[in-house]
């Protein structure tokens, strides 16, 4: 599975870094971005990609 944030769309809420901290982190940009080495079950990175209010959060199966 890939998670991709797009640097383009994301404004910053941090939605997804509520939903998964494990996985997401916020940078000094105000750009979320995977943590590395995450490996979320699906489930939690689909609820963290319908948490965010701007659609994204990408996930490849
Ligand atoms: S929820 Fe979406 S807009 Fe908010 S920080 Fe995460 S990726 Fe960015």
């Amino acid at each position: 599975m890939e998670i991709h944030v797009d640097p383009d769309k994301c404004c910053g809420y941090g939605d997804c870094v509520l939903a998964a901290p494990d996985v997401f982190d916020l940078g000094d940009d105000g750009v979320a971005f995977v943590i590395s080495g995450a490996e979320p079950s699906l489930e939690l990175a689909q609820e963290a990609a319908d948490a965010c209010p701007v659609a994204a959060i990408e996930i490849t199966p």
